[in-house]
């Protein structure tokens, strides 16, 4: 069974942000696509995070996650994985 190191995890969350942004190549977009069914920690963020992103387009169109955002997307990740230890 593979596993993911959370290192790879937090590489990735600039591409979740892209992702959620719709800004990712396809091939990107397969990657992240495919860690999320791999990786639980991920998947729970990229689901929360959909639901904050499409609460807030419907208010604001073209909404971009903040760097705080991104900085407390990062610390969620760091903290999902260490409970699964
Ligand atoms: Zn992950």
């Amino acid at each position: 069974m593979k596993e993911l190191e959370s290192s790879s995890c937090r590489r990735r969350v600039a591409l979740l942000c892209d992702y959620l942004d719709g800004e990712l190549s396809a091939s990107s977009r397969r990657l992240v696509a495919a860690h999320r069914r791999s990786c639980l920690p991920c998947a729970q963020v990229l689901a929360s995070l959909e639901r904050t992103v499409r609460a807030l387009k419907r208010v604001k169109r073209g909404w971009r996650a903040p760097a705080a955002s991104r900085r407390s997307l990062a610390a969620a990740l760091r903290a999902a994985s260490a409970r699964r230890r």
